[in-house]
């Protein structure tokens, strides 16, 4: 008899990581506030006054259960996608989807498909309910589509998964590419798509719904150009089938009525979101443009972030810390060859120039130690 309580196999055997340290831990750490928060692609514009004002009332009724079926916001999906609402799957974000997807799809042992050093969270569900991850490295600063369908060939992956556009990269693929790459697929393999960012990226890069396809999962959110990261709603569009089997698995009452009422107020200001693509795509051309002069290269980016190389893993992680000690939330990713870039989320003008007199300074106080 054990002297403790064990836990499953599964849980024993993980690593401790988590994917994520939050900026919060690093301002407790170092002791200092931070000043621009743009390591995580949150969106600093905020979200719409109406959602903001909606949110505002429900939370006055937070005495009752939320809408566990999510039926207004589900209306209103289905009504701009033009599919019936069945079609559709809530839960608090994407990175809580994606744990809805591994254990629908998994068992212990199976394998998955996805890029190495690609978004963090997939892979740490995987993990979480047993399954092996098999990785296949970015070509040319981008997903390799041929090699990850190649993967899931060789490997008999029960899921691909993809972000188009991708983080940490920002780059992204046509629609036509998209359907050639779920053509590539196993007829058993579920394909993942995360679209966290489309709403930033052109109308060329969203593959047209095909409401038959009973093998694609496409996962969509609130948390980035509608600014509403903290109130953790999500959807994901995908074969009524697909949806009745998460019916069977998940949290009723996960998305909670203020999200919900500030996603509905939030998908209705079209205006808002305009303003926030328009103010992101002229700050990535300014991101670029700083990162030339100098001497650094911008990956091509389709989100509200910017992936710039800097040259070399040892330079990144120095410009880090650095950009950390004035007060300036960045990220790095952590697998070659994205090692060397510094992913910098795009944030208001004002941020965008303060952004950029800090890496400026901090180049130079760099290349003089
Ligand atoms: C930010 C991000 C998410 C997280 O979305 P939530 O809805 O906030 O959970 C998922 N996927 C990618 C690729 C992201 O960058």
């Amino acid at each position: 008899m054990p002297e403790k309580p064990p836990f499953s196999k599964v849980v024993a055997g993980l690593p401790p990581t988590v994917p994520f340290v939050p900026p919060e831990e690093l301002e407790r750490k170092t002791g200092t506030r931070l000043q621009l928060r743009l390591g995580a692609n949150e969106s600093t514009f905020g979200m719409s006054p109406h959602a903001r004002e909606a949110m505002a009332q429900a939370a006055a009724e937070s005495n009752f259960y939320g809408d566990a079926h999510c039926y207004p916001l589900r209306q209103e999906l289905a009504r701009l996608y033009g599919v019936d609402g069945d079609h559709l799957v809530f839960a608090s974000g994407i990175d809580e989807l994606l744990g809805l997807i591994a254990r629908a799809f998994l068992n212990p042992g199976d394998g998955v498909t996805t890029s190495l050093g690609g978004y963090p969270t997939f892979n740490y569900h995987v993990e979480g309910f047993g399954g092996i991850i098999h990785e296949v490295p970015y070509q040319k600063g981008k997903n390799d589509l041929e090699g990850l369908s190649e993967t899931a060939v060789k490997t008999g992956s029960r899921i691909v998964y993809l972000a188009n556009p991708d983080n940490p990269t920002g780059t992204w693929y046509s629609a036509e590419e998209l359907a050639d790459f779920r053509a590539s697929l196993p007829a058993d393999c579920l394909l993942v798509l995360d679209e966290a960012y489309i709403e930033f990226a052109p109308k060329s890069a969203d593959l047209p719904i095909d409401p038959s396809d009973r093998g694609i999962i496409r996962t969509r959110t609130f948390s980035k150009v509608y600014g509403m990261a903290g109130a953790r709603i999500g959807y994901a569009l995908t074969h009524p089938e697909i949806a009745r089997a998460f019916d069977k698995i998940r949290n009723h009452f996960g998305v909670n009525h203020i999200a919900q009422a500030g996603a509905l107020a939030a998908l209705q200001d079209s205006d808002f979101v305009q303003k926030v693509v328009a103010s992101v795509e002229q700050g990535r051309r300014e991101y670029e443009e700083l990162a030339q002069s100098l001497g650094f290269t911008a990956y091509p980016s389709a989100t509200n972030f910017v992936a710039i190389d800097v040259g070399s893993e040892e330079r990144a992680v120095s410009l880090r810390e650095a950009l950390w000690e004035r007060g300036v939330f960045v990220r790095t990713p952590g697998a070659p060859p994205l090692n060397r870039c510094l992913r910098v989320t795009v944030g208001t003008p004002e941020e965008r120039t303060q952004f950029a007199a800090i890496l400026r300074e901090t180049v130079q106080a760099l290349s003089k130690s």
